[in-house]
């Protein structure tokens, strides 16, 4: 068999294997196993390097990724690790910075009621990680005071308390960039994992000012209100809270980023305007990760962070687009 084509095999293999095993109760732990010994094809780079064929072969292991990952999201990393370098030599390496940064707009935070802040924040150590425009996003799920998100066995969407609820517009602005073709992702309460061509699933991105624009991004499916080229308002309804992408449960995603390419902007940090924190009850439960510092009051406005459980204290006043 050619090697070409015996890759193609491996990975439609581990795809297979993959969407059937985590189906199972106990299928997402040997996947998250399985998935990790990828890494092995580092032994298969060894190989080369050192002319033995044998552990050459090791570079097999890495076509275990496509156990969660299809070969689209697969793609779009690389797209990412380009524009990466791109966005870092377009910005002379300084890439915009929270001392720095002198934000154009002003923005709410994309939901009503209390919501918990699951990844992000503007500190090194609690920055949400990824690609460069994703540097100060936010992940965001509803919590209980038990420090769960969900109930049931967590392996059904409808289990998790934030699914289905309202996404709102943070700010003034056009419509440019709207995603609305991914189904939800099969949730284990184990891994993160993709059943979309695109990792964000399905998403919105708005033009608010020159050089800013925001992602909203794992909108369920049939749920976004709006289409490219509209106005919108703050606080206007324009989708609702799903599992479209890549993703380990239900959350929304929102970033702040200087152009309309997911792949090719840097990331902003977002100061919001009218805001209420406080440290989520029971958080570490969720996350062991440290969080401390979460939270930077300048004026009205507040830079948050993991570990916050955070709501707009304005009374909004929602719409509804026709
Ligand atoms: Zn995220």
């Amino acid at each position: 068999m050619q090697g070409w084509m015996l890759i193609i095999l491996i990975m439609l293999s581990c795809r297979i294997v993959g969407i059937v095993l985590r189906r199972f109760k106990a299928g997402g732990i040997i996947l998250v196993l399985l998935s990790k010994l990828m890494w092995l094809f580092l032994l298969g780079i060894l190989g080369s390097l050192i002319g033995n064929d044998a552990l050459a072969l090791f570079h097999y292991f890495f076509l275990l990724i496509f156990l969660s990952t299809p070969l689209s999201v697969f793609i779009q990393s690389l797209y990412q690790l380009v524009g990466d370098t791109y966005v870092k030599i377009s910005h002379k390496n300084k890439l915009p910075a929270m001392e720095t940064y002198v934000q154009k707009g002003s923005y709410i935070l994309p939901f009503t009621g209390k919501w918990t802040v699951f990844n992000g924040g503007v500190n090194d150590n609690l920055l949400h990680g990824g690609s460069v425009s994703q540097k100060y996003a936010y992940d965001f799920i509803i919590a209980n005071d038990e420090g769960k998100s969900f109930e049931g066995n967590g392996r059904s969407v409808q289990n998790y308390f934030c699914y289905g609820k309202e996404v709102i517009a943070p700010a003034d602005g056009t419509v440019v960039k709207v995603r609305r073709k991914s189904k939800d992702t099969f949730v284990d309460g184990v891994a993160a994992y993709c059943d979309s061509l695109d990792l964000r699933g399905n998403y919105i991105v708005i033009k608010h000012h020159d050089k800013e624009y925001s992602l909203i991004a794992h909108l369920a499916p049939n749920s976004i209100k709006v289409n490219v080229g509209d106005s919108v308002k703050q606080s206007e309804r324009i989708a609702i809270c799903g599992n479209t992408g890549n993703t380990s449960e239900p959350h929304i995603h929102f970033q702040l980023q200087t152009g309309k390419s997911f792949f090719l902007s840097a990331g902003l940090p977002i100061a919001f305007t009218d805001v209420v924190a406080q440290d989520k009850e029971n958080y570490s439960l969720m996350d062991k990760r440290p969080c401390a510092d979460n939270l930077k009051v300048v004026g009205n406005n507040s830079y948050i962070g993991r570990g916050l459980e955070v709501e707009n204290t304005v009374k909004l006043t929602l719409y509804t687009s026709i």
